[in-house]
């Protein structure tokens, strides 16, 4: 970089650095690189498309007046944004151009006018978002701005931004579902005359179904061709039914070329997703692949409090603290501490207090409990004897095998809702007889052997944890 323009690109930060929050500096600023300058065109690399919608969506205004104040109002910018190809090192770039001065009176993306607000088309699409779910419910925090950010940027303008698809994946009860809605909602509002589609991947599989059995699959296809914006949830429930997974493979090929846009979200990252077909799987990375983080503390204290004022429900500082430092999961189960904060306040009359929070957080964390599986037993009991897993399946009659076989059988049989010839089925592949004789022998030694007794009490206590 000549000393020239690293002088006033230094200036230009400086600028920037002054008139915006330090965070937003680090984060978006100081990753751009100034290449050259060259016939009044400053070229400035950037890592990612993201990164240039985001600083000309929400910074535009900064930005553009360091630049022209240090390079002159009538500079061209040109960008060379790094695309990453797929499994390959190399890196293509590819430039883009605007110029500040003309850009100097376009207004900010966020408040962008539809064009098409004087005349909406009448729409005979049922587009199925769930209204309750919007972007003014949305509390914003770190763990979803991402996600937020891209989906705001998408509402302004479908189908034309670099996140398409959008693939937004996250745990349960992160908020996929009310954001997947609230995008949807805010492109409605925004542009009326787009078809916009929200449907579970459940439903979709069943409409798939359906039309095979009807034979209407030309229709079905037709249909989902027809939308410009294409929200699907929960596309994990996609996976193991290769051929509806096909059809939507050659929706979304449709719909991608012709510049529609296209929302998915996933309880996993792309990549995890099994039984789903790899040429599918890459093109959900072409676009962003966006995580929904868990609420971080912040967050949760944030959503607690609107929740809380919504339902005109009075809680102090410290409950909140309690129940956000406690319920660190989901939003989900925040709201369900909520609700029982509610009916308890109202049913019996009671005020919020610490004491009656900490009351509804034991109850709820026992309702949390991970059911007992077969396969936890079978570890237990192996792991107490250090047997190795795999020995109580062998027809081995050692007596140390054989006893850990009876002790999983038995525990099994006392804790797990299975038949005997189930347990039988698992472990060993013994018949269900040998369960019953198994389970007997392990009672009455219980009765006679008290070493024997605190060994299995043992093991049971490490089975709740
Ligand atoms: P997911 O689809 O990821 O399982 P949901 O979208 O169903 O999660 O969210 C669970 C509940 O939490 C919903 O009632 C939703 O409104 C609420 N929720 C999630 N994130 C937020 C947020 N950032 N602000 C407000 N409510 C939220
Ligand atoms: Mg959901």
């Amino acid at each position: 970089m000549n000393s020239e323009l690293k002088e006033k690109w230094n200036a230009c930060l400086g600028f920037i650095r002054d008139n915006v929050e330090p965070a937003v500096y680090s984060t978006w600023f100081t990753i751009l690189e100034p290449l050259s300058l060259e016939n009044n065109t400053l070229l400035i690399q950037a890592p990612s498309n993201f990164v240039i919608e985001y600083i000309e969506g929400n910074y535009l205004s900064e930005f553009q007046s360091a630049i022209c104040k240090n390079f002159g109002s009538d500079i061209k910018v040109s960008y060379n944004i790094i695309v990453d190809k797929m499994n390959s090192q190399s890196t293509t770039v590819r430039s883009q151009e605007f110029q500040p001065a003309q850009i100097k009176g376009t207004k900010p993306m966020g408040n962008v006018t539809p064009l098409t607000t004087d005349a909406p088309q009448v729409q005979d699409l049922d587009s199925m978002l769930i209204h309750k779910y919007n972007f003014d419910n949305f509390i914003e925090g770190y763990s979803n701005k991402m996600a937020r950010i891209a989906g705001e940027t998408i509402a302004q303008n479908p189908g034309n931004t670099s996140f398409n698809p959008l693939f937004i994946h996250g745990s349960s009860g992160v908020g996929k579902t009310h954001l997947l809605n609230a995008i949807g909602m805010k492109t409605k509002e925004l542009h009326p005359d787009k078809r916009v589609l929200y449907v579970s991947s459940h439903l979709f599989h069943v409409q798939y179904i359906d039309a095979v059995r009807s034979n209407n699959i030309n229709d079905f296809i037709h249909f989902y061709q027809t939308i410009d914006v294409l929200i699907i949830d929960d596309m994990q429930e996609l996976s193991g039914y290769p051929r509806t997974t096909n059809t939507f493979f050659h929706i979304f090929n449709h719909l991608h070329q012709n510049k529609k846009q296209l929302i998915m979200s996933c309880d996993r990252h792309p990549k995890d997703l099994k039984d789903i077909e790899e040429r599918l799987i890459t093109r959900f990375k072409w676009g962003l692949v966006a995580e929904l983080e868990r609420p971080d503390l912040e967050l949760r204290k944030e959503i607690l409090k609107d929740k809380t004022s919504r339902d005109g429900l009075e809680v102090s500082e410290d409950v909140i603290e309690l129940i956000a430092e406690n319920v660190t999961d989901s939003v989900r189960d925040l709201e369900g501490v909520i609700a029982s904060l509610m009916a308890y306040s109202t049913i019996y009359k009671k005020e919020i207090n610490l004491e009656l929070a900490q009351q509804i957080l034991n109850k709820n964390s026992k309702k949390e409990e991970k059911p007992l599986t077969i396969e936890t037993i079978i570890n237990k009991v192996c792991d107490y004897y250090d047997i190795p897993v795999d020995a109580i399946q062998t027809k081995s009659r050692k007596h140390e095998i054989v006893q850990v076989r009876q002790i999983s059988m038995y525990l099994a049989k006392k804790h797990l809702d299975f038949s005997t010839s189930k347990i039988g089925m698992y472990i060993g592949k013994r018949d269900h007889a040998t369960v019953l004789h198994a389970c007997n022998i392990v009672k009455d030694q219980l009765e006679v052997d008290k070493n024997f007794k605190k060994d299995v009490e043992n093991i049971e206590s490490s089975l709740k944890s």
